[in-house]
């Protein structure tokens, strides 16, 4: 299966993402991790990327494009994979489609993590990485609704979005990930 996480920071799809990907045998693709890996090794990308990351701003398109089609050509892609954190961008989305499309293998279901702000908030500042002091976590919630939420129309007007209740107990909502994933997979 081919399932992209959508949702805002906070909301869980970091850990939740991995249980699930390790559960349905799914190769688990972070782009936030590729970056922070990247900027931590002192790499070229991720030393460009690292101001961006820091104050919460998206990297641009035509960095992060190419970064999932590396990874995509990879052979162990090819029995099914979940994406968290990206597509992020309406232009992001298009790309993937193009670039699925290309291997004949188009997307099975996008899955969005719907939780309330207040309760992201409260969550974010007690994180701890670099990216999560007040000031960053409300432009990365302000940056999520205007640029990547609009997303979950996309994909709904496609008929594969499945909306996820994300408030609740962690094994709660990974219950409520797989059923949707295993619905769809029929
Ligand atoms: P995440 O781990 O998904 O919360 O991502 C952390 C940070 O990495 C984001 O705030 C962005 O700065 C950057 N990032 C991750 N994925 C993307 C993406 N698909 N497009 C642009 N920036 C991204």
């Amino acid at each position: 299966m081919r399932i992209v996480f959508i949702g805002p920071p906070g909301a869980g799809k970091g850990t939740q993402s991995t249980r699930v990907a390790k559960r349905l045998g799914l190769v688990h693709l972070s782009t936030g991790e590729v970056l922070r890996q990247s900027r931590d090794a002192g790499e070229p990308l991720g030393l460009a990327a690292a101001e961006l990351l820091d104050r919460g701003h998206l990297v641009d398109d035509q960095v992060v494009v190419p970064l999932v089609a590396q990874r995509l050509a990879a052979d162990d892609c090819n029995t099914g994979y979940l994406f968290d954190g990206f597509p992020r961008t309406l232009p992001q989305a298009q790309a993937l489609d193009v670039l699925l499309s290309e291997r004949g293998a188009p997307l099975d279901l996008a899955v969005e993590f719907v939780i309330p702000q207040e309760e992201l908030l409260a969550r974010l500042t007690k994180r701890g990485r670099s990216d999560d002091r007040e000031q960053t976590v409300r432009e990365r919630l302000r940056i999520y609704a205007a640029t990547t939420r609009p997303l979950a129309d996309y994909y709904r007007q496609r008929g594969i979005l499945a909306p996820i209740d994300a408030v609740g107990a962690m094994d709660e909502v990974f219950d409520r990930l797989t059923r949707a994933i295993e619905d769809r997979r029929g």
